[in-house]
């Protein structure tokens, strides 16, 4: 179901749920203020409900009708990134119900980087919680038609084309006396510490429960290696002695062609990896494959960090 930006719009005033696009993923979104609107975003996605949702708004300043106490390091982040790829965690405050932040004194932050999504916010003047339109534990979608495999009629979808980003936001948390980066998205770490004039450490474990922190994540059907260079032609051709194995990478090199093993492009770089990598991960488990390995030049500085961080939960193993 394609919908204009009107109707969009009619369906959030009545607490119904759509998808819409941002620049990282795309967003299953409801009104943020409404305890049954918020209801069926967990009751959709089948997502636990003590994982909270990141609450988005159309303009920076709009931050104060969902937090209080903002401190200096958010007031410099979102002065900084914002419209972006960055989430922040703050003292809740304003009219927001309790489900949205999975009943925590915190909420999440964003004020996405995307036309479609600031139009959609904006006309709708009040916060939209938002999570991945995905169904718990699966692939994030970056494409519409994504929302439509993992959701069908069931949800509206406002279509807005590919992410440019394709990966989740940064989120950072600055609650806290010191900000700490709680999940490495599309804002790079080095640009937070640029901005705040300090290291800012990656939380990739705390006692607050995020979703993106459970093991097994972002995860496809199929089994998922992640390997360099000649160790991912080795591992493909090893695995394609037992099964269908899809490689993604700039290219199949010879060293890896043998029966049963497929390619799906991915980029070179991290940018174009980091955009591409869930609907190859889509397209690969579409081709009905067991085992798909990632070339991944395994770099951690800028986006190779958010890079890593996705590729590790893909492979993590299954619970
Ligand atoms: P998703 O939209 O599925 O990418 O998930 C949103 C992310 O924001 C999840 O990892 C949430 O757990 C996280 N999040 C939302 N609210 C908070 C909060 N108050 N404190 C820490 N993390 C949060
Ligand atoms: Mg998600």
């Amino acid at each position: 179901m394609t919908l204009t930006l009107e109707a969009a719009v009619a369906l959030l005033r009545r607490g119904e749920v759509v998808a819409f696009p941002t620049e990282t993923v795309y967003g299953l979104g409801a009104d943020a203020r409404r305890s049954d609107a918020v209801a069926r975003i967990y009751a959709l996605k089948g997502r636990p409900a003590d994982h909270p949702l990141i609450v988005h708004v159309a303009l920076r300043e709009a931050l104060a009708d969902v937090a209080t106490e903002v401190n200096e390091a958010a007031h410099r982040l979102g002065s900084a990134f914002w419209p972006g790829p960055l989430t922040l965690v703050v003292a809740r405050g304003g009219d927001l119900c309790a489900e949205v932040t999975g009943g925590r004194s915190t909420v999440a932050v964003r004020v996405p980087d995307h036309p479609l999504a600031l139009a959609l916010l904006g006309a709708f003047g009040g916060p939209v919680a938002a999570p991945s339109a995905n169904r718990f534990g699966a692939v994030s979608p970056t494409a519409a038609e994504h929302v439509r495999a993992d959701f069908g009629d069931a949800v509206a979808v406002l279509d807005g084309g590919p992410c440019v980003v394709g990966l989740e936001s940064t989120i950072v948390d600055c609650s806290g006396p010191s900000p700490a980066i709680l999940r490495p998205g599309g804002v790079t770490r080095e640009a937070i510490e640029a901005c705040l004039g300090h290291a800012v450490p990656v939380l990739l474990t705390s006692a607050v429960r995020v979703s993106g922190q459970l093991e097994s994540h972002y995860a496809p059907h199929a089994e998922v290696h992640v390997a360099r260079g000649d160790a991912a032609d080795a591992l493909a051709r090893t695995l394609a002695a037992h099964r269908r194995v899809a490689v993604l990478a700039p290219v199949l090199s010879d060293a890896a062609r043998g029966d049963g093993v497929l390619h799906v492009f991915l980029g070179s770089t991290a940018e174009a990896q980091a955009r591409e990598l869930y609907s190859a991960l889509r397209r690969a488990d579409a081709l009905g494959v067991d085992a798909i390995v990632v070339a991944s030049a395994g770099s951690v500085e800028g986006l190779g960090l958010a890079l890593a961080d996705r590729l590790s939960k893909a492979s993590a193993p299954r619970s």
